[in-house]
């Protein structure tokens, strides 16, 4: 499963050590570039290195999954169709996907869209996945965020979002909670920014409220991190919260295993 589709987020992947051909499930929490630039270039890296033969992609999201999906590779009207094309009909892209282990004929790409609203998404034998409203910048854009739960454990990925009840609710109980984190509280009180996005204060009441076992610091905005800042972020989240929190990095791995124990 893959939440939200980034800029680079395919190069971030393979740097992970996930090829793409692993994932079979994509979420979008809402269609800012920043969440969603990438999709092309995942689509068809997924594609073109999947073998014998493609397996399905399966797409969740709000409003604008279906369509973008298919401005992407709609085989009359998908800006990326001339590739898949392209790779599909030539003799030499033939060869290069027979050498990979592909078995010819080639199909397109197999992605299936589907525009989403809250509540149940899809499930599979020992997990689901549910969603819940987030308050982002409707009407313009709609935006939902995640809960999976597991016979492992449970994560909550909020996307963009300001604190609302809604997440509360999704989020009540999760082992894990990844939330935006924009900003300081004071530095976003008052401001339009406030009912859009979360500050460090409000993520860490939404870690509280839930009663969750790991807070998650996501999407953090660049004034947070200097070192001057990092310190003050420390403090703005300990004085709301006294739970675990973790500062989201690049290629960042947070393992499941464990948590009943670590706490
Ligand atoms: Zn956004």
């Amino acid at each position: 499963m893959l939440f939200d589709c980034g800029p680079a987020t395919t190069w971030k992947l393979i740097k992970a050590g996930i090829s793409p051909t692993e994932i079979n499930s994509v979420f979008f929490t809402h269609h800012h570039f920043d969440h969603d630039a990438d999709f092309p270039t995942f689509i068809l890296t997924r594609w073109d290195q999947m073998v014998p033969k493609d397996k399905l992609l399966k797409v969740y999201g709000p409003t604008m999954t279906e369509e973008f999906t298919r401005g992407i590779i709609d085989e009359d009207t998908g800006l990326f169709a001339h590739d898949w094309k392209a790779r599909i009909g030539h003799p030499a892209s033939q060869v290069t996907y027979l050498d990979r282990g592909g078995i010819l004929p080639r199909s397109k790409p197999l992605v299936s869209a589907t525009n989403k609203g809250p509540g149940l998404i899809t499930a599979g034998e020992s997990w689901q996945v549910t969603a819940a409203e987030a308050e982002h910048v409707q009407p313009f854009l709609d935006s939902l965020a995640y809960r999976i739960d597991t016979d492992e454990g449970s994560v909550v990925v909020t996307g963009d979002t300001a604190p609302c009840e809604s997440i509360n609710k999704l989020s009540k109980g999760a082992d894990v909670l990844m939330m935006m984190c924009w900003d300081s509280h004071d530095q976003m009180k008052g401001t339009e920014h406030e009912k859009a996005s979360s500050s460090i204060k409000s993520a860490s009441e939404t870690a509280a409220e839930a009663n969750v076992k790991k807070l998650v610091m996501v999407h953090i905005g660049s004034r947070l991190s200097t070192p001057e800042m990092k310190i003050m972020r420390d403090i703005e989240a300990s004085n709301v919260w006294d739970g675990d929190i973790v500062w989201g990095e690049e290629l960042m791995k947070i393992p499941l295993s464990g948590m009943s124990d670590n706490g």
